[in-house]
């Protein structure tokens, strides 16, 4: 039978080495290997919770599993053979058990406050790497509500309540007025408390008292699956995004010369007036393109009565990239009838339009670009294509003329 390793992570936080015995490692598929210790600091995935991370002897864990009735310390299997049976080194990584074990009593007011608050029960939680959720059995949170959520929870946390954790026999377990029922299980049931807040069956780690949480913001809330899934983060988190949010006002603030408070109102109004000043562009470029194109019709005037083919007017233009050439082919066109060919050297590319009835680009131009080393495609009345060098380019056009 094998040996039941003795859990110390309800009692034990600290960065400081914690000496255990290493009884067993085994290996695992997909390259990694599970050490089995006769007592662990390490908290194993479970309970919405994620596992700790640390090592043992200075080998770092991948993951902290239970299975089987069974704590797993995952490692990689190029490291096994660093370890041995025999007394080791446990390190845990401190700060990000504390990170959860904060998250994890936050979670417990937040839902119980939400409960107080809107009658709502909380159906599950996640604890990612940069929020973490709750989802509530309520169709909607509306964004006042969650602010005097967010209120209430820090008052808790200014009155500092005491996080009691109960060891309760399963027959006795109806004694507890429970947020969340629980399965029928053997075993002693955890039942952590936040006096006057919460009552919860719950087999993470907890601070000692709400105090410690430190402060709790509720991010926002948004309609899933016909519940609310709430957003928060707590304690350091907080600061954190505190203080990347306050970085980026001050850029803002800076850029457009007004007071913080004022940033998303500034925003909107650049936004406007860039805008307006696109519409404004847009007319003039329009303008500009069909002036040009005015020009070039000179060229194209009366060409179809030249015999079956038309002639193809092309134009090289020196200071026009691709944006605006297309934008002078489309006005010619709407002025006649034409087979233009129209290059932007500035891009060494070119676009060729056909508006002549029952006329295929392709053939010529296909022609021309394999005899200049060129690349393209399009259908028969639009067309485009790509030179490395800009002497090929001229070598096209004069070849089309
Ligand atoms: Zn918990």
């Amino acid at each position: 039978m094998r040996m039941k390793t003795i859990p110390h992570y309800y009692d034990y936080n600290s960065a400081e080495p914690f000496k255990a015995a290493i009884l067993e490692i085994r290996h695992l598929a997909a390259g990694t290997s599970a050490v089995t210790l006769d007592a662990t600091i390490f908290y194993p995935e479970g309970g919405g919770q994620p596992a700790d991370r640390g090592a043992i002897n200075g080998v770092p864990l991948l993951n902290v599993i239970e299975k089987d009735h069974e704590i797993l310390h995952i490692i990689s299997r190029e490291n096994a053979e660093k370890l041995a049976p025999g007394i080791a080194e446990l390190a845990l990584d401190a700060e990000r058990r504390r990170d959860h074990t904060v998250h994890h009593t936050g979670q417990h007011l937040l839902s119980g406050t939400i409960l107080r608050m809107t009658g709502a029960y909380t159906l599950s939680m996640h604890m990612g790497d940069e929020t973490c959720t709750i989802d509530v059995d309520i169709k909607d949170l509306p964004a006042e509500t969650l602010v005097a959520v967010e209120d209430a929870a820090q008052t808790a946390i200014e009155e500092d309540h005491p996080v009691i954790t109960h060891l309760c026999p399963p027959e006795n377990i109806s004694a507890f007025p429970l947020r969340k029922q629980i399965p029928h299980v053997d075993e002693v049931i955890r039942v952590v408390e936040i006096q006057g807040c919460d009552f919860s069956p719950c087999c993470g780690t907890h601070l000692r008292s709400t105090g410690q949480i430190g402060v709790l913001r509720v991010l926002g809330a948004e309609k899933y699956k016909g519940m609310s899934r709430v957003y928060f983060i707590a304690g350091r988190r907080v600061l954190r995004d505190s203080r990347l949010l306050r970085r980026n006002a001050d850029i803002v603030s800076r850029a457009l010369k007004v007071p913080v408070a004022e940033t998303g109102a500034g925003v909107l109004a650049l936004l406007e007036k860039i805008s307006k000043h696109e519409q404004k562009l847009k007319f003039f470029q329009e303008g500009d393109a069909m002036r040009k194109a005015k020009s070039l019709a000179a060229a194209f005037s009366g060409m179809e009565k030249t015999g079956g083919n038309p002639r193809v007017v092309t134009a090289s233009f020196m200071d026009a990239d691709m944006e605006e050439t297309l934008r002078i082919g489309k006005a010619a066109q709407s002025l006649a009838p034409a087979v233009l060919v129209l290059a932007s050297e500035p891009e060494i590319k070119f676009a060729a339009f056909s508006s002549v009835n029952g006329f295929d680009l392709r053939p010529t131009l296909k022609t021309a670009l394999d005899a200049n080393h060129g690349r393209g495609g399009g259908g028969p009345s639009f067309f485009q294509g790509v030179f490395e060098k800009l002497e090929d380019l001229h070598a096209f056009m004069a070849a089309l003329r």
